[in-house]
């Protein structure tokens, strides 16, 4: 059976109550509405963390009016993909042709047929659906279904700019799964990606705190972000982590340091600021994980950022 689709959020606009009412009661039955009846509540309503999936925006509203509104949403990145559609009695081409300019997907005047405003909010929702769902996609990895890499970039450019301002420590994990060219030239390309799957699938399943991200960074390499960690909690997860994918007990008789698929893993901290970037905590990482490597894999290794000497884990 087909999964359940969630039920989409259609945020109404209007300084006038009665105005909100006809509509609402119009599109309750299919969709959660949420109201404001200015433009400030309506911003603070798509800024949340659980934003509406569409917006029916009136133009002539005290303070703010319905053109601005449009304007600040399609300013911000973290509103912009949110459709708009004015309703207004402003009916001149002009009038129509600057809220379409402003960047609203459709424009309807007062007064209007109740039936051709419900069908034009489902085509643009089901066309937000898609979207949506291409933007989840572009985000996975096609193989394992973790995180992909942009996703990662996303993520850690996010959470660097969060522990700037929160003033906390962001740190980051590279993991390397050890000889996995002998695996595939051993067990073949297939046992090789299902291989691939439970390291991924296991590794999520290492960390529990909501900002936390696992991504597959490249082939056979996962990179994990994890906001408000330092150091010791860090290497905590990746201790963790290794004891988790030694434990899958995956048979590797070319590996040389088990009979089993194993991890070596580097781990960075930093303390976020302007005077570097994110690339400085991969840069750590990277080399931490360079010197598991080189002392053998199957391990865990730090380094200092701002020394750059390589600390062994505990
Ligand atoms: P090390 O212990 O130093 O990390 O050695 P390694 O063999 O793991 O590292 P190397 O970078 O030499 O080889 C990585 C191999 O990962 C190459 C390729 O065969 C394999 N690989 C990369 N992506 C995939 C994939 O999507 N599926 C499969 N089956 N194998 C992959
Ligand atoms: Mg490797
Ligand atoms: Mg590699």
């Amino acid at each position: 059976m087909k999964e359940k689709e969630a039920t989409q959020v259609i945020l109404i606009v209007d300084d006038v109550p009665a105005n909100i009412k006809v509509l609402g009661n119009a599109l309750k039955k299919d969709y959660t509405v949420r109201f404001a009846t200015d433009g400030l509540k309506a911003l603070e309503i798509a800024q949340s963390s659980s934003p509406p999936d569409i917006i029916l925006l009136d133009i002539m509203m005290p303070g703010m009016d319905g053109y601005e509104v449009c304007r600040r949403l399609k300013a911000s990145e973290q509103t912009r993909d949110i459709p708009v559609i004015f309703i207004t009695a402003l009916n001149e081409e002009e009038d129509e042709t600057k809220g379409l300019e402003f960047g609203a997907v459709d424009y309807i005047t007062k007064p209007f047929s109740l039936q051709i405003v419900k069908i034009r909010i489902k085509t643009h929702l089901e066309l937000k659906r898609h979207r949506d769902l291409l933007e989840q996609l572009s985000m996975l990895d096609a193989l394992t279904g973790i995180p992909n890499r942009r996703c990662f970039n996303d993520a850690l450019e996010l959470e660097w700019k969060r522990a700037e301002r929160d003033a906390v420590f962001l740190s980051l994990i590279m993991i390397d799964i050890d000889f996995f060219k002998n695996f595939n030239d051993r067990y073949g390309h297939r046992l090789g990606d299902d291989c691939l799957i439970q390291v991924a699938q296991t590794l999520m399943h290492s960390v529990h705190r909501p900002g936390d991200c696992v991504a597959r960074y490249g082939g056979e390499e996962f990179a994990c972000i994890l906001p408000g960690t330092d150091i010791h909690g860090a290497l905590r997860v990746a201790e963790n982590m290794r004891n988790e994918v030694a434990g899958l007990q995956i048979p590797h008789d070319r590996s040389t340091v088990a009979a089993y698929v194993t991890i070596s893993l580097g781990a960075a901290s930093i303390l976020p600021s302007r005077m570097a970037g994110p690339e400085k905590l991969i840069t750590g990482a990277d080399n931490a994980l360079y010197h598991a490597k080189n002392k053998g894999r199957n391990c865990v290794r730090t380094v200092d950022i701002n020394l750059g000497a390589v600390f062994q884990s505990p």
